[in-house]
């Protein structure tokens, strides 16, 4: 896990609106490995989802800082909402991306239905999302992510608008595909023990205007299963200190 994918460097993003300027990140950088998975956490509005839209380019950072080690760097974006179109079956709403794309070719969608078989949806393919359970839904939207072939996967708050137990079992699936198929991983959650059981490292960013205060190497003594994870000592402890950095003020 060597090769830097990714470099962001001095990253700033001011917002302007009407009621004037509002500066929603500063200065940061940090690299990210080629198959790692990496989470930013931080308090709400600290600008964890602004990193992603300027790394996706749905928004314009002040200043370049963005390198991409690899040409053609495909990026998918996986959000809190599935948003399956309701009246797709569950294989056409997992072919969408590439429709969009122009590029249903014959391996493309042998792909997606491998995803489908491999992953336990296959009998669901002619059905529609609203015969899905929440959970169901959230892995058919990452299989949709993951039919255009991303080197890079995005997650903003993936796991969020589903009940407690839903999110650790669907954090067990998504973390083993993920890692099945060899994608590189970023994480943006509130949630630290989500972010510390599932990932390689963790940065954590201060409130508004968002800087980096602490990155964290998650080393374990027993690694495997993010379920699993939440078990070990060292969790607590990563817990413990990414807590005292957030600097929580009820
Ligand atoms: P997070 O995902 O950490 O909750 P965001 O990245 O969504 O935070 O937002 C960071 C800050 O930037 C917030 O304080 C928010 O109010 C502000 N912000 C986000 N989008 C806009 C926008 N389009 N216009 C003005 N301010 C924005
Ligand atoms: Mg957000």
């Amino acid at each position: 896990m060597n090769n830097k994918i990714l470099e962001i460097t001095n990253l700033n993003k001011t917002y302007h609106d009407e009621t004037g300027e509002i500066t929603a990140l500063k200065n940061i950088s940090f690299s990210v490995y080629d198959k790692e998975f990496l989470s930013i956490v931080g308090p709400s509005g600290c600008g964890k989802s602004t990193i992603l839209s300027i790394l996706s380019h749905l928004i314009e950072s002040d200043n370049p800082c963005i390198k991409f080690n690899k040409e053609n760097c495909i990026l998918g974006y996986m959000l809190q909402k599935d948003s399956l179109f309701p009246w797709r079956t569950i294989l056409d709403n997992c072919l969408l991306g590439l429709e969009i794309k122009n590029n249903l070719t014959k391996d493309n969608i042998k792909y997606v239905n491998y995803l489908l078989d491999t992953y336990g949806l296959s009998e669901f393919k002619d059905k529609y999302p609203t015969s899905l359970s929440g959970g169901m839904r959230q892995r058919v939207a990452l299989i949709r992510t993951l039919a255009i072939k991303p080197d890079i996967l995005l997650l903003d708050e993936a796991f969020s608008a589903l009940d407690y137990q839903t999110r650790l079992t669907l954090s067990d699936d998504i973390y083993k595909i993920i890692k099945q198929e060899g994608k590189t991983a970023i994480m943006v959650t509130h949630d630290l023990a989500e972010a510390i059981s599932m990932s390689d490292r963790v940065i954590v960013l201060s409130k508004r205007p968002g800087t980096i205060k602490n990155i964290y190497k998650i080393k374990l003594s027993n690694k495997s299963t993010p379920m699993n994870n939440r078990k070990c000592k060292e969790f607590f402890e990563y817990y413990d200190k990414i807590w005292r950095d957030l600097d929580v003020n009820i």
